[in-house]
């Protein structure tokens, strides 16, 4: 599905932070299809519907798309909290009882980072976190989360810089990720 969608490319990248990686990952590329969005949600529902979540809570922008595809499909409400002045937030009525058992859900968790920033948004309103999913893992389980943590798609993607690129050492083309052939 990635693949298909070009959401994830292999060959030599140089990406916006200078370094050089053999892959890229753009998961908003295979979330921009409903059906493999629809797909992946249900295939989250699957692994996280015995934590019994009454609410999918994810961060804006990159969590909106498959939060509410995951709440689809364990039959929930799908709501985000987004940035205001730096920090996490809940706005636009969203609301969480105290009690209410809350999942986060991501588009690509790193460090793990903004799980545990909208962790914290769920817990400072009362809700209790049950549990966090994202489509992708790139933390290579290092995520470090004290909740129960599922992912579809486990994937480190290495990153070079130019001076030591095994790539560039074999004399490959480097290309900008996204720029159309
Ligand atoms: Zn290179």
């Amino acid at each position: 599905m990635f693949r298909q969608s070009g959401a994830l490319l292999e060959g030599h990248f140089r990406l916006s932070s200078g370094l050089h990686s053999p892959g890229y990952l753009q998961c908003a590329l295979v979330l921009q299809h409903p059906k493999h969005a629809e797909a992946l949600g249900a295939a989250l529902g699957a692994l996280v519907r015995p934590l019994d979540a009454v609410t999918v809570l994810s961060p804006a922008l990159g969590g909106i798309v498959i939060g509410q595809e995951v709440g689809r499909a364990l039959g929930v409400r799908a709501i985000f909290a987004e940035r205001q002045d730096g920090a996490l937030t809940l706005r636009r009525g969203f609301a969480l009882d105290p009690g209410e058992k809350v999942l986060v859900v991501e588009d690509v968790v790193t460090t793990g980072g903004s799980t545990r920033e909208t962790m914290e948004v769920a817990g400072a309103a009362g809700a209790v976190v049950v549990g966090a999913c994202a489509v992708v893992d790139r933390s290579g389980g290092t995520q470090g989360l004290d909740v129960p943590f599922h992912a579809l798609l486990p994937m480190e993607v290495r990153t070079y810089s130019p001076e030591a690129c095994p790539l560039c050492a074999r004399g490959v083309p480097v290309s900008k990720p996204g720029s159309r052939k």
